[in-house]
């Protein structure tokens, strides 16, 4: 196993890099990361998802460059390093377009990796824990292969992001190419769309507004939640470190929480009277997700450390500030 390594807190400053999908939700706290670290940053994105709002703070510091395109159009950049999150994450969002998810995600990578590898520099690409799937094994190792439906409505980002693991896995082996996969599970924070579809953004949206909270199901499931923050910090220690882990590596928080829990906190935390109402469960929706993170332990050095009740608190006073200003 290679050594433990930390990642060295200035790595970055003149460094010039390249995030696809730097307008989202992690991408652009990624950005303010990068641009706070000394860096200039090129984001290209084409706003599907994204907005140019999550780029304010950035595009202050006159160290940004912004290109509106589509990354399966990404033309070099002269980029030393290179951060791969272009794709749209959220169901609502990825099964809208499935076809036009799968296009972004593996045509993008394809052009993402290729212009690394013509400029010999290395790429942290984001993968997701949806390759486990509906896991059967709990909490998920990166061992683990994953129990996906590969025609079901999730498959057009499951598939694709399992696809692209397998496009770095094959650089790797053909080229030695320096691809580095951060699986990303669910993430949270300020500047969620509200229409984002996903449960915390959606539960947040609902109790502020005095409506009922939609549950699915019997609320059982569970997910993980993982604060922008620290996934970011996950990130930037998986970019940093020396030597690069030629494997993937879980980026997430291991405090699971069933849905029912969760909207219950977001009642409280809210103070919100909104009662809670129960829709259908979505088909293929994973029973349990949680993250083993052993690997980013020892190899990035790296733990999340904001609570989830911390960070829903940061998330509601984000939504709170936004809706003030729209108002
Ligand atoms: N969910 C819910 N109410 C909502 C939105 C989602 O109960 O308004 C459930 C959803 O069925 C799933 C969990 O919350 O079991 C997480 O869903 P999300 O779309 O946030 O993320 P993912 O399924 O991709 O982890």
């Amino acid at each position: 196993m290679p050594a433990t390594s930390r990642p060295d807190p200035t790595p970055l400053a003149g460094h010039h890099v390249l995030v696809t999908g730097g307008a989202g939700l992690i991408g652009s706290h990624l950005v303010d990361a990068l641009i706070a670290r000394g860096a200039r940053v090129t984001c290209v994105d084409d706003f599907r998802s994204g907005t140019r709002a999550n780029l304010a703070r950035a595009a202050a510091s006159g160290r940004l460059t912004v290109v509106e395109r589509s990354v399966t159009d990404l033309e070099p950049v002269d980029a030393d390093l290179v951060f791969n999150l272009a794709c749209p994450a959220s169901p609502t969002f990825y099964q809208r377009d499935p076809v036009g998810t799968i296009e972004t995600c593996v045509l993008g990578a394809m052009r993402a990796f290729a212009i690394a590898r013509s400029r010999g520099v290395p790429v942290v690409h984001t993968s997701t824990s949806e390759v486990y799937g509906d896991p059967e094994v709990h909490p998920q190792t990166e061992d683990y292969w994953g129990h996906v439906n590969p025609v079901g409505v999730r498959a057009c980002y499951d598939e694709g992001k399992r696809c692209v693991e397998a496009l770095a896995a094959s650089h790797a082996q053909q080229h030695g190419q320096d691809i580095r996969i951060a699986r990303i599970f669910n993430t949270y924070g300020p500047r969620m769309r509200s229409d984002d579809g996903r449960v915390v953004s959606n539960f947040i949206v609902q109790a502020l507004a005095g409506r009922p909270l939609t549950l699915h199901g019997d609320g059982t499931q569970t997910r993980s939640f993982c604060y922008v923050g620290d996934t970011v910090a996950g990130l930037l220690a998986l970019a940093a470190a020396r030597p690069a882990p030629f494997a993937p590596v879980n980026l997430g928080n291991p405090e699971e929480v069933s849905m029912a829990d969760l909207a219950k906190r977001v009642v409280a935390l809210t103070a919100s009277r909104s009662a809670i109402v129960v829709e259908g469960r979505p088909q293929d929706d994973p029973h349990r997700r949680r993250p083993d993170i052993t690997r980013a332990r020892e190899r990035l050095g790296w733990s999340p450390t904001v609570p989830l009740d911390e960070g829903l608190r940061r998330t509601i006073d984000d939504f709170r500030g936004r809706s003030a200003m729209a108002a």
